[in-house]
Formats: structure tokens, C-alpha cells, sequence
């Protein structure tokens, strides 16, 4: 697979006619704004974000390289060191100053060379948003350059020793996913993605490495389309760490409309270096796993306790879809079985966080369930990190991945 060639005004309408597609099952007109009220500058546009995990009252700018404090559009305090920014009262407090402003703008100065902002010891290129969350506290975004941003995600989500042909492919993929992201954050939300894994990880320029700027240059503008109801769209195109043998379909995630590319079933032979490509059985009492699929999802409750747990669909390879939740009272409540995993590890007992995927039998054992035969870490659905870099180690080129991962998908140039 080559990317089509598209520039200039092919390149345009294309942006102008591309509809997203996500795995919600609806489709979402195309965002004209970057959230601002203002148009993106060009199609790969700047992309905003989310570096606070939760709000903050105070911001360390440590290491931070030429710049400067704007507020409401004014400059604060051109050409002085700015160590720290806080929030009290309403106010903004930078140095001695304090004064009122809907938000505040780290910037850099052209003219400065190697500039570059700091933030909580780590440093980014563009800038900062700082916008408040109530009288003492904001959240801080990063809005960058969408290529910059990648070149910062890359080497995060790959191994330095890993193959380039492995960061190609998943530079394609993740550029994708961050354009998906873009168009769809709509023009009321302050950022387009977080920073962890949530989004994808993104450790700003000292995530950088020359292999993953090399990959983010030779894909330059290269994103993913699948056809959807007769027109090339972009789709969100999940990938995650070792499917464990076979693809999942995106429907293990959510309600996913059919397009090609996300049906998975592909029987993966290059991911066999993943630690979790097989992985030992993890015990759950029922009274314990009751308690923490409650916590996040309190149609649980009327189960009055888990009885048992019945798979109700089922991938072709064995992978539950839907489960059943029987409770102690006959109920029934049907689950996504994807959401056991999310409630696991996402509690606080470390040898939860072992269900490394829903790719495993669910074993009532009497007094709890046992999760055996597990395979891979990870959804599972769309490209498998592991098999990405098996399969470059085997000599396969990016385009040939993504064919592989995405069956159907077209690489087109955006910019
Ligand atoms: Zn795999």
C-alpha cells in the first residue's frame, strides 16, 4: 500500500469532505475550529494537550527557554525569568504580580533560539494554556504542532532498540488517531487528547529520539481513511501492546460501525516477544469483583451479588464480546466483558492489574472466578505493538503493516 498522492487543492477538498469515523457508531460533522473559534491554520493544524492529569494551584515552568506570559493577549512580563505560575483567589500569581485573566499563554519568542517551554520537569515545544478551574486551581495544555507532538509520542509508545520500520507504521496510526481526535474534541473542550494512556503517551522533547523524528518525517501528512457508506473516511484506529494471536474486532470496545479495517479475526505470528503473549491464571473472589464492577457501574448493584458470569457473544477465536452477569437474585446484567478488565486494573490490588486482557476463559470456580488461557496485553483491537515489531524484524515495510492491522484502509497524504 502507497499513499495517494494528494496535493494542493485535491489536498484541500479532501480535508474539507473527510467525515471522521469513530467507533461510537455515529457520525460527527467535520470540526471547522480548533476549539478557539478559529480556524486551523492548515490541515495538520496544532493539537491541544491535556499535561495536568487533574487541576493544579500551581505550576512549576522550570527549564523553560525564551519566553514570555501573555494574558487576555497582552505580554505580562517580557524577557524575565519565570519560574512558577499560581492560582489564588481568582487571581493569577506570576513573581510578585497578580492579575485577573480568563487564561494565560506560555509562549516562546521567535527570536529566541533553541526555545522551547517547561512544564513540571519536562520540557515542550509551542506553548502552554493555562485555563482556569475554579478560583484556585486551572488545568495546563500544551497546543503543538501535530508532527512535533508525534515525534514526542513515538518513543514512548515503542522501544528505542525497535525497528523504524515499527515506528513508521505506528507514526501513521498514531497520527491518525491524533487527527481523529482533533476534528472530533469539538469547539467547546480545551484539549483534544491527555498525555497518558488514556490517549497516547506523550513525553513532550525529551520523548524525542532521532529514529522517531526520522518516522514522523517519512510519513509526513500520512493518515488513515476506511470507506464508510461510499466515502473514504478518517477512523480511529486503536492499536495496543500484544493482541496474544488474533485481532480483535472493535466491538470488544464499543458499538463500531462495519468498516473493514477494525473487524479484526487476523491470526498474528509476530508477537510472540510480548511477556504477556501468554500469561498465568488470575483469581477473583465473587464478592470482590462484585464490589468493584458496582463501583463503576451501578446497574451492578441490583444483581444483589454475582451468581455467575455466562459469555453471551463471542469472537470467532473464543474472545468474550458481551457477558452475562447473573446475580444472587436471578438477575440478569449484560456487560461488556471488557469492562471486568477496566474494573481490575484499575482497582488498587496489584495482582488485579494481572488480567492483562479479556482474551481468556472466564472459569467459575465456586467461590470466584478464575481467568485462564490468557493471551496478549491490551484491547487487542487494530494494530498489536509486538507483532508491529515482529513483523518489521521480519522484513516487512510500514505500508505492509498497516495492511495487515487495518485490511481495507487507504494511507492518504493530507499535507
Ligand atoms: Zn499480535
Amino acid at each position: 500500500m502507497t499513499p495517494s498522492k494528494l496535493t494542493g487543492k485535491l489536498t484541500v477538498l479532501l480535508v474539507a469532505s473527510v467525515i471522521g469515523l469513530g467507533l461510537g457508531g455515529c457520525e460527527k460533522p467535520p470540526v471547522k475550529t480548533n476549539g478557539t473559534g478559529t480556524p486551523h491554520p492548515t490541515p495538520r493544524g496544532t493539537i491541544r494537550v491535556l499535561l495536568s492529569k487533574t487541576p493544579t494551584g500551581s505550576a512549576s515552568l522550570a527549564g523553560s527557554v525564551g519566553v514570555r506570559i501573555v494574558a487576555n493577549g497582552k505580554l505580562v512580563r517580557p524577557g524575565r525569568s519565570i519560574r512558577s505560575i499560581r492560582r489564588s483567589g481568582g487571581a493569577w500569581i506570576v513573581g510578585n504580580s497578580s492579575l485577573r485573566a480568563n487564561r494565560l499563554v506560555v509562549e516562546t519568542i521567535d527570536s529566541q533560539p533553541n526555545k522551547h517551554v517547561g512544564f513540571s520537569g519536562k520540557t515542550y515545544h509551542g506553548k502552554l494554556v493555562l485555563t482556569p478551574r475554579g478560583p484556585n486551581a486551572f488545568i495546563v495544555v500544551n497546543h503543538v504542532n501535530l508532527d512535533d507532538y508525534l515525534a514526542g509520542v513515538l518513543a514512548k509508545e515503542l522501544f528505542g532498540s525497535w525497528h523504524v520500520e515499527a515506528y513508521r507504521g505506528l507514526a501513521v496510526a498514531a497520527r491518525t488517531f491524533a487527527y481523529y481526535n482533533m476534528m472530533h474534541s469539538g469547539s467547546s473542550g480545551y484539549y483534544d487528547l491527555e498525555d497518558g494512556v488514556k490517549s497516547q503517551v506523550y513525553g513532550g522533547i525529551m520523548g524525542e529520539t532521532t529514529k522517531s523524528r526520522q518516522a514522523v518525517n517519512s510519513t509526513r501528512g500520512w493518515v488513515l481513511t476506511a470507506n464508510y457508506r461510499g466515502k473514504d473516511r478518517i477512523f480511529m484506529p486503536q492499536y495496543s501492546s500484544c493482541c496474544g494471536g488474533h485481532v480483535n474486532a472493535a466491538i470488544v470496545l464499543r458499538d463500531a460501525p462495519p468498516i473493514k479495517p477494525l473487524q479484526g479475526g487476523q491470526a498474528d505470528q509476530h508477537c510472540t516477544a510480548s511477556s504477556k503473549y501468554r500469561w498465568a491464571p488470575v483469581r477473583i473472589s465473587k464478592s470482590e469483583l462484585f464490589r468493584l464492577l458496582c463501583g463503576n457501574h451501578s446497574q451492578v448493584r441490583a444483581l444483589g451479588g454475582l451468581r455467575t458470569i455466562q459469555v453471551a457473544q463471542k469472537l470467532a477465536h473464543g474472545r468474550a464480546v458481551w457477558v452475562n452477569l447473573i446475580g444472587v437474585n436471578g438477575k440478569t446484567v449484560r456487560l461488556r466483558a471488557e469492562k471486568i478488565r477496566l474494573a481490575m486494573i484499575f482497582s488498587s490490588t496489584p495482582r488485579y492489574k494481572k488480567l492483562y486482557s479479556m482474551n481468556c476463559q472466564i472459569v467459575d470456580t465456586g467461590s470466584g472466578f478464575e481467568f485462564r488461557n490468557g493471551r496478549g496485553y491490551g484491547h487487542g483491537v487494530g494494530m498489536c505493538q509486538y507483532g508491529l515489531q515482529g513483523k518489521a524484524l521480519a522484513g516487512w515495510r510500514a505500508e505492509q503493516i498497516i495492511g495487515f492491522y487495518y485490511p481495507g484502509a487507504k494511507i492518504v497524504k493530507l499535507y
